[in-house]
């Protein structure tokens, strides 16, 4: 019964669906529909298909629910993947213009339908919908790691019910050619079997292609064309366009192991080879007529298997070192009149668009395409961040965004909390109308070097691609705390249908709290899992206490909880602290703060008061300097204050690589340390007025380096800790 009366709650609370995406208008008719199930009707030229992935309806029953879908060509307003779905207690009736729209409808009303004691509970809704955006992707690297067809499947399965309509396939690279290409066996034969691998990256220890051998245990596999065929069918009645990337002409030693006579001739020795100017070859010669006709022989193929109306060709990464010593690549270049080896890549991707566009297809390329001159045609993914999207959209070329710090999603969880991918916007207004016009959408991308299970893709693709394909969805955008509600209570359900999906700690309004101030955590129910916490800074695990369901903290102690199941910890933890943080009673600061810099090797933030610094002074924002700019193995510490003008809850973090911490009054309130790429850790708390004693603590290992400190709060917009804030 309870669960009875929180779902009418929910539904009479419309528009607070538990629809992801959330749909553009939703008005409540008021209350809920108690159905036993749904009986589909369609038009008869429908034959059904519309409802294709229905698998959570709950068909059937003793008196279901008549569920209408129409084909109604008389609502052009709706687009190409609009409906507009009335759930009354008279009727339900799905309608659009296309089958996409209808297919949408049905997986809105399985979603908002939710189950009950006795049943099936449906709010009484008018909804109108449909996508900003016409791209709504996903890219998953099949190359560096194989993963089989089921898996596949499952995940076009997964990505439709969310709305998701586009599978970016990348089906060849270095780690393993991965469709069946008739005219050419050893690509497989050879090109898809490897040694085991670790999964590591980049020491290419798993990139050894040895001769196969009777005994040899290889890793690896390959779709033949019937598994390709099977797999785009299934996409295909889910309205998910599969898109194949057949990467050229660099990423290619799976290839070039397979034929080595698609390298430059003079380096006929396909295989890593640890050379210092340059990494492996890789590549295919673009002087050799023997390359094209091997690349058309191929496009050939994959275009026969997949009806997308864009091929992507890859084009990333190319190190054009073999080029510039290749008889047959200098000859191309001096009878094209090609200035540069970037000018001969640019030849290359131009005559493949030619073979590709003259087959009523379009070629879609990495943002490295418009190196050397775009081709006329060309579609542009942009990656290094959105810098190439632009370009290309200000030379009137289509354009599809997946810059890698928002959107690669094989950056784990904390690196690219659900919070970015929510707030990613491909096309903002602020870009300017060639944006808005050419920018196509935008897809979450996941290369495999350290995933190799479909559980690893699961945990890296939910829930954040809820988040995506929302950003992508919706035109008015839902504000972060709402959609994170939503996401709460949605989680139960989704942990149940995707057990590999990431699961986050309990949400909190504060980490920090005040000795005897109550902490509360926003519990989500997940099923065979139970909320637990220790006070001692350890994670908690099975022996762990239940969590009470409210506690108070005495001044210094940490709680950190978590969703504990059979295995262990399950979620990640969520930290809250206790400290009184009292402001210091100062006169006469000056703007700015001190910084002090210390030399050697720190693998975390150090204990600086027994470090005597390199070098010490005034700096005015917390920032890394332009000098240590190709430093490695060093640490900095930051002092001043903080001045607070007006009370109330701030929220303050640290975006860093490698490690920070922040200690406000001696209270650490920010812990993100240990040796990590670019990740933010956010502080929340109450502040009164004053100036508030603050330290930060970084320190650069080695590789990236980066270092920001954030602040919001009343009438303070999120903006880096600098002017005006900071005082010594
Ligand atoms: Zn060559």
């Amino acid at each position: 019964m309870a669960i009875l009366i929180a779902a009418l709650a929910l539904a009479a609370a419309s528009p607070r669906l538990l629809v992801f995406p959330l749909p553009n208008q939703v008005r409540s008719n008021g209350g809920a529909i108690s159905i036993s199930g749904y009986r589909i009707l369609s038009d008869a030229s429908l034959s059904g298909e519309a409802v294709t992935a229905r698998e959570d309806l709950p068909l059937g029953g003793n008196r279901p629910e008549e569920v209408r879908l129409h084909l109604n060509i008389k609502m052009p307003s709706l687009g190409q993947e609009g409906y507009h779905l009335r759930a009354t207690k008279a009727q339900i009736l799905i309608e659009s213009p296309t089958r996409a729209g209808l297919f949408y409808g049905v997986q809105t009303l399985r979603q908002m339908t939710t189950r009950t004691a006795s049943g099936w509970l449906v709010p009484s809704v008018d909804v109108v919908d449909q996508p900003r955006f016409g791209w709504r992707g996903m890219m998953l690297d099949t190359s560096r790691h194989f993963f089989p067809k089921k898996d596949i499947l499952h995940m076009l399965d997964l990505l439709s019910q969310y709305k998701i309509n586009s599978f970016h396939w990348h089906l060849v690279d270095d780690g393993g050619w991965r469709i069946q290409i008739k005219k050419y066996p050893n690509l497989t034969d050879r090109g898809a079997w490897r040694i085991p691998t670790d999964g590591r990256f980049p020491e290419y220890k798993g990139l050894d292609f040895p001769p196969r051998r009777p005994n040899d245990h290889h890793y690896g596999g390959f779709y033949t064309q019937d598994d390709v065929r099977e797999i785009v069918k299934y996409a295909t009645k889910r309205h998910v366009n599969i898109v194949p990337e057949i990467e050229m002409p660099g990423h290619n030693l799976a290839a070039t192991i397979a034929y080595p006579w698609l390298i430059c001739s003079k380096d006929l020795k396909p295989g890593f080879q640890k050379e210092t100017d340059f990494v492996f070859p890789n590549i295919f010669c673009a002087g050799k007529e023997s390359t094209y006709k091997f690349v058309e022989d191929v496009l050939t193929e994959v275009m026969a298997l997949f009806p997308s109306p864009v091929i992507h060709i890859g084009g990333d990464e190319v190190d054009k070192y073999l080029w510039s010593r290749c008889d047959d690549c200098k000859a191309t270049m001096t009878k094209e009149h090609l200035a540069s080896p970037a000018e001969l890549e640019s030849y290359f991707v131009r005559r493949v668009e030619k073979f590709v566009n003259a087959r009523g297809r379009h070629i879609i390329g990495w943002d490295e395409i418009l190196e050397g001159g775009l081709a006329p045609n060309a579609y542009v993914m942009s990656w290094r961040g959105e810098a190439g999207g632009i370009e290309a959209a200000k030379q009137h070329h289509k354009v599809v965004m997946t810059p890698w710090d928002q959107c690669y999603f094989d950056h784990d969880n904390t690196e690219l909390p659900i919070e970015v991918a929510l707030g990613y916007d491909p096309a903002p207004v602020s870009g300017g109308p060639n944006l808005a016009k050419y920018v196509m959408g935008a897809q979450a991308s996941i290369w495999t070097e350290t995933l190799p299970f479909e559980r690893n893709i699961e945990d890296r693709l939910f829930p954040r691609i809820l988040a995506l394909s929302q950003s992508l969805w919706r035109v008015p955008r839902e504000s972060e705390s709402s959609f994170l509600d939503r996401l709460d209570l949605a989680t139960g359900d989704l942990f149940r249908k995707i057990p590999g999906m990431h699961l986050r700690g309990p949400r909190v309004d504060q980490t920090v709290v005040l000795p005897g101030e109550q902490v509360i955590l926003k519990e989500m129910p997940i099923g065979g899992l139970k909320l637990r916490y220790t006070l001692d800074g350890t994670r908690p695990n099975t022996t762990s206490s239940k969590w009470p369901g409210k506690l108070s903290l005495t001044k210094g102690q940490v709680l950190t909880a978590g969703y504990v199941g059979t295995n262990g910890l399950a979620s990640e933890a969520t930290q809250i602290s206790c400290a009184k943080i009292q402001s210091a009673a100062v006169a006469n600061v000056q703007p700015g703060l001190t910084y002090a810099y210390f030399a050697g090797s720190f693998k975390s933030v150090p204990a600086f008061a027994g470090l005597s610094p390199a070098r010490s002074g005034e700096h005015t924002v917390i920032g890394l300097f332009a000098e240590d700019k190709e430093k490695e193995h060093y640490a900095l510490d930051f002092k001043g204050y903080l001045r607070i003008d007006r009370a109330g809850t701030y929220r303050i973090s640290t975006l860093s690589d490698d490690g920070s911490v922040l200690w406000l009054d001696g209270a650490k309130i920010v812990d993100n340390d240990g040796f990590h790429g670019r990740r933010e850790q956010t502080a929340t708390l109450k502040l009164e007025p004053g100036l508030y004693p603050l330290e930060v603590g970084y320190f650069q290992f080695t590789e990236g380096a980066s270092l920001d400190v954030m602040i919001s709060g009343p009438g303070i917009p999120k903006q880096k800790l600098g002017k005006g804030l900071l005082f010594h």
